[in-house]
């Protein structure tokens, strides 16, 4: 017997019809003798229209507010799935973040989790076996008393915290694929499913873009050591073998991996835009200069990457930000133009970041460089690189990266 956490994103609660099929699923595993928390997201495109209209009441709004109207897509998913759970005879009761208590910080539309009362449920489990189905991406701060929410895709960290406090055995994540790729199978077709992935190289790519959950409620199961297994809600619950492995992958430490590949995934994002600052006095202060500015102005930097010069009083300067920042980077820098004292400014955001990422480098030399060999005989130009322990990022043109991916993926291996 297991205690398990089974969460349910929005396409796999979108209508009656599927939270019947999320109820199999936890009947499943209910019949096969497990104490369930279920956490649940709002019916997909619900929040989205409950921020709309938040937007279309009072464009300055309230966050307490806000939050009041967008926490509560999730209060309904958690009735009805508890309703359907009771319909097929099975004990469920349905919880807000307030109820339980999920306490937050005071951070209204990205409250961060404090503490989580998991007692009341693991007495109810032992007592009457009776199923929690949990409201996610909802907590409430304790001194105001008021709703708050965890941000866009919260409901994954709900989930991840509410296993860390019921110590469950794991936490499944039921979502609309079946696991975490090599990298994404609409461009390279031959990519993989992976069996287990450590915390570490999740969150890289988690946050290189590879949307499947939110990067907090990674960190939070590596903190905590919170097993994370993601599968998919739409294969058929009564085709799964409890006490077997279905398919899906596993996001787990490194100790649990055995066999450890060097590279194990490879992330692209399209959404960049680099700006290459020319002749720059080469002298103390300059970077704060270019970067000050960008800070206040809330733009992210990515990479960056400044040259030694050669005559001791000039140099290169090139960084990259979000594409959607692109025009406010440009004209933030060109208003400090008298300050930075550069001389020209050149800027591209049909540019791709490409990041190879694996633990396993962090003890092979030469990752890097087979790289680049392997995209220069495809005549694919390197623009900016970054590295970092466990990953390495590359710039290249837009144009280029269904080649630079699949070229990659092939090298490290990664199509067998
Ligand atoms: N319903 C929330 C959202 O759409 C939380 C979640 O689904 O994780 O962002
Ligand atoms: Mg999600």
């Amino acid at each position: 017997m297991a205690r398990l956490v089974m969460k349910f994103g929005g396409t796999s609660v979108a209508d009656i019809d599927r939270i019947r099929n999320v109820a199999r699923h936890v009947k499943r595993e209910v019949d096969a003798g497990h104490d369930v928390a279920v956490v649940v997201s709002a019916m997909s495109g619900k929040t989205n229209e409950l921020v709309a209209w938040c937007r279309d009441a009072a464009p300055l709004h309230d966050a307490r507010e806000y939050d009041a109207v967008v926490a509560s897509g999730e209060n309904i998913t958690a009735g009805l799935l508890a309703l359907t759970l009771e319909g097929i005879g099975i004990n469920a009761r349905s919880w807000q973040g307030w109820q339980l208590p999920i306490v937050t910080s005071n951070a209204h539309g990205s409250a961060r989790i404090l503490d989580i009362n998991g007692g009341e449920l693991i007495k109810r489990f032992k007592e009457r076996k009776e199923v929690a189905v949990i409201a996610g991406f909802q907590g409430v701060h304790k001194e105001t008393g008021r709703i708050t929410t965890l941000g866009r895709g919260g409901s994954d960290t709900s989930a991840v915290a509410i296993a860390a406090a019921i110590q469950a055995d794991r936490c499944d994540i039921y979502t609309d694929v079946d696991g975490i790729y090599t990298t994404d199978p609409r461009i390279v077709p031959r990519a993989r499913r992976m069996p287990k992935i450590a915390y570490e190289e999740m969150l890289e790519l988690a946050s290189l873009g590879a949307k499947v959950m939110q990067v907090r409620s990674v960190e939070l199961g590596m903190v905590h050591n919170v097993r994370i297994f993601v599968r998919s809600s739409f294969e058929k619950p009564e085709d799964i073998d409890p006490h077997g492995t279905p398919p899906g992958s596993l996001i787990c430490g490194e100790e649990e991996i055995v066999e450890q590949q060097v590279v194990t995934g490879i992330a692209f994002s399209k959404d960049e835009a680099q700006i290459s600052i020319r002749r720059v006095p080469d002298k103390p202060g300059v970077a704060a200069a270019i970067f000050g500015p960008l800070a206040e102005a809330n733009i992210n930097v990515d990479m960056i990457v400044q040259n030694v010069s050669e005559d001791g009083s000039t140099t290169d300067l090139t960084f990259t930000v979000p594409e959607t920042d692109f025009e406010r980077a440009r004209t933030t820098i060109e208003k400090a133009k008298a300050q930075i004292g550069y001389s020209r400014l050149d800027a591209a955001s049909d540019v791709t970041k490409v990041s190879v990422i694996g633990i396993g480098m962090r003890s092979h030399a030469g990752v890097a460089a087979q790289a680049f060999k392997a995209l220069a005989e495809k005549g694919i130009n390197i623009r900016a690189i970054t590295t970092s322990e466990i990953k390495f990022s590359l710039l290249i043109d837009e144009a280029y990266t269904e080649l630079a991916v699949r070229t990659l993926h092939s090298l490290y291996e990664l199509d067998k």
